[in-house]
């Protein structure tokens, strides 16, 4: 998910493209401003953090964009090109590395695994994802 700040600095289209580029597959996409409630269901697990209040307020100042991208490995393919939590402490190449500063405007969001993955496809997209087959994947995958 493209945070508000992703948003509002037209960095949209860049982050899809690195997407794109490394072979994964889009099969949803909307552009939301969700309720708070939405985002503190989509964080509940840091409900009890410190930080969690600064989150949600963050999360609300504008709309984001979510997807759902496929391809082998997808979760952990797209924490890769995330980088880390801690946009200083992230790699020149990735998202973060390349393009914010700060842990609070992060400009991203990405699943940290394949089952947390499940259950935010479940809240964001309840009418589910579009299947199809991407011919390139043929030349993305060994055959
Ligand atoms: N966050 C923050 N301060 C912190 C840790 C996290 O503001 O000390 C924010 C940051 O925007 C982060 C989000 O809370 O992306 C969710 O935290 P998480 O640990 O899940 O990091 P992520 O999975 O996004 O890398
Ligand atoms: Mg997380």
């Amino acid at each position: 998910m493209i945070k508000p700040d992703g948003v509002q600095r037209g960095l949209v289209g860049e982050i899809i493209s690195r997407f794109e580029r490394r072979g994964l597959k889009l099969v949803a996409i909307k552009v939301e401003s969700p309720s708070k409630e939405h985002l503190e269901k989509h964080y509940s697990d840091l409900a009890s953090k410190p930080f969690f209040p600064s989150l949600i307020k963050y999360m609300t100042s504008g709309p984001v964009v979510a997807m759902v991208w496929e391809g082998r490995g997808a979760a952990s393919l797209g924490r890769q090109l995330l980088g880390q939590t801690n946009p200083t402490a992230s790699a020149p190449g990735t998202i973060r590395g390349d393009f914010c500063i700060d842990m609070g405007s992060n400009l991203i969001h990405g699943s940290d695994s394949q089952e947390s993955a499940q259950k935010e496809i479940d809240l964001w997209f309840p009418n589910g994802v579009t299947e199809y087959q991407l011919d390139s994947a043929k030349w993305v995958y060994e055959q």
